[in-house]
């Protein structure tokens, strides 16, 4: 598990990229220049890891692409401290991100290889997630709630009902919407009742699959 120059160059290659993108979050970028992306991926997309692409992880998930992984968290406009819910742990770099900005970090998976091997994977790096969980993202982790921030790294058919209503007032919900394409929504909570809603641009995810328990 090494982090060499040549990785740490190809990482600010990929960072300017970002910026060339749009992405302006000082912290963000600074979470992906430090973060060894290589590492949660197969050995043999090792070349890979520092171009702007989502690639395969185990249990036929992807690690999703950086730009993607930038857009969603700057939406989600982490500050030190934030209780952050990420349904989706797959590989855990966004979890690493996530952890990298000093979010108290709730994160769900539902296949269990990919939940018993970033469980180990990401203490080793470092990243102590508050919890990583086992079970289906569709409900949320009510025992926890509310959340400042809750990312949905899978392609939702629908905005599940848990997700909203365990939103802190003021919180952030980023969520790709959609089936064969994602259009990404933003749900700010205003008040008990009210939620604003605002869309960008069309993503493709994995899907967000109902467990059948
Ligand atoms: N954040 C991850 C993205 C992985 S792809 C990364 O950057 O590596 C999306 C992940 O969502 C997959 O690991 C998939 O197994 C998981 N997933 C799909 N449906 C889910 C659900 N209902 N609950 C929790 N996780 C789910």
């Amino acid at each position: 598990m090494k982090d060499t120059f040549k990785h740490q160059g190809l990482r600010q290659k990929l960072v300017d990229i970002l910026i060339a993108k749009g992405i302006t979050d000082k912290n963000v970028l600074a979470a992906i220049n430090t973060i060894p992306r290589h590492l949660f991926m197969d050995s043999s997309f090792l070349d890979h890891a520092y171009q702007d692409k989502a690639f395969p992880i185990a249990a036929d998930q992807t690690i999703s692409q950086p730009y993607t992984v930038a857009f969603q968290t700057e939406l989600l406009q982490v500050k030190p401290k934030d209780k952050i819910l990420e349904i989706g742990t797959g590989s855990g770099y966004q979890t690493a991100v996530l952890c990298k900005l000093g979010a108290t970090v709730y994160s769900i998976e539902r296949q269990l290889e990919l939940f018993k091997k970033t469980s180990k994977f990401l203490p080793k790096l470092g990243f102590r997630a508050k919890q990583l969980i086992f079970g289906d993202g569709y409900k949320g982790l009510k025992t926890e709630a509310p959340f400042k921030g809750i990312i949905v790294t899978a392609g939702a058919p629908f905005v599940p009902k848990p997700l909203l209503s365990q939103l802190a007032i003021g919180g952030r919900l980023v969520i790709p919407v959609g089936d064969e394409v994602q259009t990404m929504t933003l749900f700010i909570r205003k008040s008990e009742k009210e939620f604003e809603k605002h869309e960008f641009g069309e993503f493709r995810f994995v899907p967000l699959l109902e467990d059948k328990n």
